[in-house]
């Protein structure tokens, strides 16, 4: 989150960009939107295909309500407003993959409109605001909204590479025709490549948490595309704006962004013009190209799908759809800090997949004492994950050798006083020594217990006793700090296998 900050805070102080986002989600439905033909990934080309997706003539599309289903849940996830009646529409176009000849999509009723994302206000955006205003306090949040969310069903795929004479040609895939998305259109109201990245990275989430799409970047199931234009600040009125396509993660996303604004304030800064276009983002170069300009840019003649009726999602309908809406990120982050006492940092962590917060939840709830597993997982996991160069953001904490059972097993046992804290963090220095779970660990090392034996621990306390006469007269003479001294020595000898509870109330009666 530090890209650029610093220049950017300098350009930002006299221009303005807006940036707005168009993504692209696939939903996770076993068949395609209008047919059944099949929507699995990775199909030998061309084999999920039918008269229908393939656009012959005569054959008609039906609508699955599942893909209604998922849209309408995404959407509620977005705080968006349902439409009762959205319409479809034909987006017409020529592209070799796609053999109607059109696209049907939905657009003047769209499915939902008005929802919006909190994000964290950016460093930058916060620092220009505090510049300008000289407020004191930064700004923590922002909220970007949501213009709508509307279903479509996806275009096939042109192959350059990978089959017999792919130097010449250009083969067609038409598996992905037909297969449902949802376009969801913010406001032009990120200001910075930091925001749109946090936007990204938000919504992604929660599309994530409402489990209607595995948002795999890789696979083409999250697609984004952005609008930036650049304005003097102040200016009301917007200035003209470039989109850039095709950039496949966004990391590459904000990369493009701090290019495309630099570019443009240097266009506008040397008396030139912005034309309106459309970029293609070179990560390797990390530059962007003018792909096609506005002269070039299609007018789509849309129209309402005469082969479709209008669709309603009645008030009962919606009423199922939000039933089936989960417990979302933000709201179970601030749970978690709630419930469970974790820091911010650590319940965002947390809970950045549903699949690991369920994980932890369920560990804490199941262990004798919940907040111990957190506290765990901040100060003994966390830390080493960290120290193993894990970036700890995204999936790092999955992969974690201790599973988040392995934690609450482990809290059990401090809990009980079956093993002491120094024995509980060699354990899991062993655990990420050997990849192993904790229970694997604890098994393997004949479960270790600390040791209650009380005349062991004595004879133990008289040695260091009799050792360290100069710290004794110390203690004796009022210096009752020196008890820790005492304790530390007794834990050494005792290699860290003593209760270091009892030995300090042995120590105490002792040293009296
Ligand atoms: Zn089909």
């Amino acid at each position: 989150m530090s890209t650029s900050a610093d220049t950017s805070v300098a350009i930002h102080t006299t221009y303005e960009p807006v940036i707005g986002l168009e993504v692209h989600v696939q939903l996770l439905t076993a068949s395609k939107i209008f047919c059944s033909c099949s929507t699995r990934f990775g199909a030998p080309p061309n084999t999920n295909v039918c008269p229908v997706c393939l656009g012959m003539p005569g054959a008609l599309p039906v609508l699955n309500r599942k893909a209604v289903e998922f849209a309408t849940r995404a959407a509620m996830a977005l705080n968006c407003r349902i439409n009762e009646t959205s319409i479809f529409a034909r987006k017409n176009y020529f592209y070799p993959d796609l053999p109607k000849g059109y696209q049907i999509s939905q657009y003047d009723k769209p499915l939902a409109e008005h929802g919006y994302i909190e994000v964290p206000a950016s460093k930058t955006e916060a620092r220009i605001e505090k510049l300008r205003t000289e407020n004191r306090e930064l700004r923590t949040g922002k909220r970007i909204g949501i213009t709508r969310v509307h279903l479509e069903e996806d275009a096939g795929k042109s192959l350059h590479e990978g089959f017999p004479g792919s130097d010449e040609k250009t083969a067609i895939d038409l598996n992905r025709t037909g297969v449902p998305l949802i376009e969801i259109v913010s406001e032009p109201d990120i200001a910075t490549p930091d925001e749109a990245y946090e936007y990204l990275t938000r919504l992604k989430e929660i599309i994530l948490y409402t489990g209607v799409s595995d948002c795999n970047m890789e696979e083409g199931s999250l697609r984004c595309d952005a609008n930036v234009s650049v304005r003097p600040r102040g200016q009301k009125e917007l200035g003209t704006k470039a989109e850039i396509k095709n950039v496949n993660s966004f990391r590459f996303i904000r990369e493009a962004l701090v290019y495309e604004i630099a570019r443009q304030i240097e266009v506008i800064d040397g008396g030139g013009k912005i034309v309106q276009e459309t970029r293609l983002y070179n990560s390797h170069e990390g530059k962007t190209y003018s792909m096609r300009s506005k002269e070039q840019a299609h007018d789509y003649r849309y129209f309402h799908e005469p082969d479709l009726l209008p669709l309603v999602v009645d008030e009962k309908w919606k009423a199922e759809i939000a039933k089936t809406l989960p417990e979302l990120p933000e709201a179970r982050r601030a749970r978690f800090v709630h419930e469970f006492g974790v820091t911010e940092y650590d319940a965002q962590v947390l809970t950045v997949s549903k699949a690991l917060a369920d994980q932890f939840e369920a560990a804490a709830k199941a262990a004798k004492n919940p907040k111990r597993v957190a506290n765990l997982v901040q100060s003994e996991l966390m830390g080493r994950l960290k120290a193993r160069g894990s970036e700890i953001r995204g999936a790092e904490i999955e992969h974690s050798p201790i599973s988040m059972t392995g934690v609450a097993a482990s809290a059990d046992l401090v809990e009980s006083g079956a093993i002491s804290g120094k024995m509980l963090k060699d354990l899991y220095d062993l655990c990420f020594e050997r990849n192993q779970d904790f229970p694997e660990v604890y098994d393997e090392e004949g479960r270790p217990q600390q040791s209650s034996d009380t005349s062991a621990l004595e004879k133990i306390i008289d040695e260091i006793v009799a050792a360290n006469p100069k710290q004794l007269e110390q203690y004796r003479a009022g210096k009752k700090t020196m008890i820790g001294f005492f304790v530390g020595q007794v834990m050494k000898a005792s290699k860290g296998q003593a209760n270091p509870q009892l030995v300090n109330e042995l120590l105490t009666r002792k040293l009296d």
